[in-house]
């Protein structure tokens, strides 16, 4: 059995089992699933790690490789969303993203490269960054 955190396009999230990983896309793709709160039919996995109930010594080892396709095309979902919706800026970013804070530069949505030194310095000022799972942060 294997317990997931879902997510409804609401927002909603609720906790439910299943046999297999097959038996949520087969309910998934048969409309089958409905959220808890508001009935609605678009559900998806949310990012948490599942837990898992394990019923042999193998399973506990193997890791579960379709839960991690599951996750990279999840990435790949908020990738092409970021990268549709927000600006890159490059190695442009924690000077732009300051920029936009102080009101010196349009404000929109960007992303770009940040040195964690820069990363640090942004989030001590208060100025909202994110990690993208994607982007490694440079080590100098
Ligand atoms: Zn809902």
């Amino acid at each position: 059995m294997i317990k997931y955190t879902l997510q409804c396009e609401n927002h909603h999230q609720f906790d439910s089992w299943f046999a297999s990983s097959d038996a949520f896309d087969k309910l998934k793709s048969s409309n089958l699933l409905a959220c808890e709160v508001c009935g609605s039919n678009s559900i998806s996995k949310s990012l948490m790690a599942p837990s898992v109930k394990p019923k042999t010594d193998k399973m506990v080892k193997e890791p579960f490789p379709q839960l991690k396709l599951k996750e990279d095309s999840l990435i790949k979902e908020l990738r092409k969303s970021v990268e549709k919706n927000c600006d890159y800026v490059g190695d442009k970013f924690a000077e732009e993203a300051r920029a936009i804070h102080d009101g010196n530069s349009p404000e929109r949505s960007i992303y770009g490269n940040a040195t964690l030194k820069q990363a640090k310095s942004l989030s001590e000022d208060g100025i909202p960054i994110a990690p993208l799972p994607w982007y490694y942060i440079k080590s100098n």
